[in-house]
């Protein structure tokens, strides 16, 4: 058990200890003396405290540069100081993920993992915001429908009431000045109640501005799918109620081979044209069934109900065939687009113990796609047909 620890460490990147990964190097204690006799303890100074731990993150720091070949420059100083103080845990464990990969690290691509993520946070605050603000627009209605109808009785009330009052005008001067009183009073009751019935109408043409923002909040702009925030959510509600109905649920990711090529070839306004061609194409499979996402990137994510991982297989293998049969062309100067393919990866998400798990399982499955030659989707943990078709 130990040795296994021991051995998964020492095969962490020297930068991911000081994250929090941990390893002997880094048990000794901050400001320990070595060459201090054994038995004579004696109070540090503050400098020999912190002097050796700064020492060590900025060794930390150019490790995490050198290990990933980064020139020194004030952004990639930034991410580094960031990775290795533990200030961006999520992009640390996307760079180790990344490294486990064997894949690159470049500025480029931290810069788009960063951006994404910002991209979570602003759309996680807005949503909450706007449950807030929906909360206090229902209790808002709530309340002016109930005041206008408290006055509306009043009015009814109060326009009996003059009535009678009127009839016995006779009874002389004092009830006469009551019976004005009481119309004042009506009348008022009266622009009351229509500036109610105003604020309601407002209220609800705020409501539906909310809707939509909602709406677009959960939306990719690009392809017009869902994004991955609302993807997440799916996929919480839908491992609920599918277990809950004892039904299946499959769980797929996908992603274009050699995007890099179509940008760099035909430019980014190109390929995100291609983007938007693979999205609706994948997005025909989707039904009442089956959801998909644009994940970020030129990843997509899937979500079929009441589907075995090989029926899901299926569908997503068709959508597949039909891209790769296509030839595009970049209708900005007919310059043909290649072959554009895409690889995926399809797990049961009822077979791994959470949640995120079932989504490494899926994720790992495309990657072993990408590693057996692209354009092929592979169930998870299945051995990658040497035969099949490649890019
Ligand atoms: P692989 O087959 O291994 O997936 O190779 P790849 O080139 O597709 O993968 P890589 O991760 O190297 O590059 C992905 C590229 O996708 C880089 C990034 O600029 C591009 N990309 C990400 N989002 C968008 C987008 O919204 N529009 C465009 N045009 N490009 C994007
Ligand atoms: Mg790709
Ligand atoms: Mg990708």
């Amino acid at each position: 058990m130990n040795e296994q620890t021991l051995d998964e460490n020492a095969r962490k990147p020297r930068w991911w200890q000081w994250f929090g990964g941990g390893s002997a190097e880094d048990a000794d204690e901050p400001g320990m003396d070595p060459a201090a006799p054994p038995g004579a303890p004696r109070e540090l100074t503050a400098r020999e405290v912190w002097l050796p731990a700064k020492r060590r993150m900025i060794s930390k720091i150019a490790d995490f540069l050198i290990d990933h070949d980064l020139e020194i420059l004030p952004a990639t100083m930034t991410i580094a100081y960031e990775c290795v103080t533990g200030g961006a845990p999520r992009l640390a464990q996307l760079i180790l993920e990344r490294t486990e990969k064997g894949l690159p690290i470049t500025l480029s691509w931290i810069e788009e993992q960063r951006g994404e993520s910002t991209q979570d946070k602003n759309g996680e605050a807005l949503a909450t915001l706007m449950s807030r603000l929906e909360d206090s627009l229902d209790e808002f209605s709530r309340t002016t429908t109930g005041a206008r109808t408290a006055t509306s009785e009043y009015s009814s009330a109060l326009k009996q009431h003059v009535d009678e009052l009127e009839g016995v005008g006779r009874a002389g001067m004092v009830i006469t000045e009551l019976a004005a009183l009481t119309r004042a009073m009506m009348e008022r009751s009266l622009a009351i109640e229509t500036e109610l019935a105003c604020s309601e109408r407002r209220a609800q043409t705020l409501q539906t501005a909310l809707e939509e923002t909602r709406r677009q909040a959960d939306m990719d702009h690009l392809t017009g799918l869902p994004n991955r925030r609302a993807f997440e959510h799916m996929l919480e509600r839908e491992m609920r109620d599918a277990q809950d109905a004892g039904e299946s649920l499959c769980v797929a990711f996908v992603d274009i081979d050699h995007f890099k090529r179509v940008n760099d070839t035909h430019g980014h306004p190109a390929g995100d044209r291609v983007l938007k061609f693979v999205g609706e194409t994948l997005n025909r499979i989707a039904d009442a069934r089956c959801f998909v996402a644009r994940h970020g990137g030129e990843e997509f994510a899937v979500l079929w109900r009441n589907h075995t991982v090989d029926k899901a297989w299926k569908k997503l293998n068709a959508a597949r065939e039909e891209i790769a049969e296509r030839r595009l062309v970049n209708r900005a100067n007919d310059s043909p687009f290649g072959k554009i393919t895409f690889s995926g990866g399809i797990a049961d998400a009822f077979a791994y113990p959470d949640k995120s798990a079932a989504l490494k399982a899926a994720d790992e499955a495309l990657y072993a796609a990408k590693q057996s030659g692209r354009n092929r989707i592979l169930r998870a943990g299945e051995s990658p047909d040497p035969h099949a078709e490649a890019a």
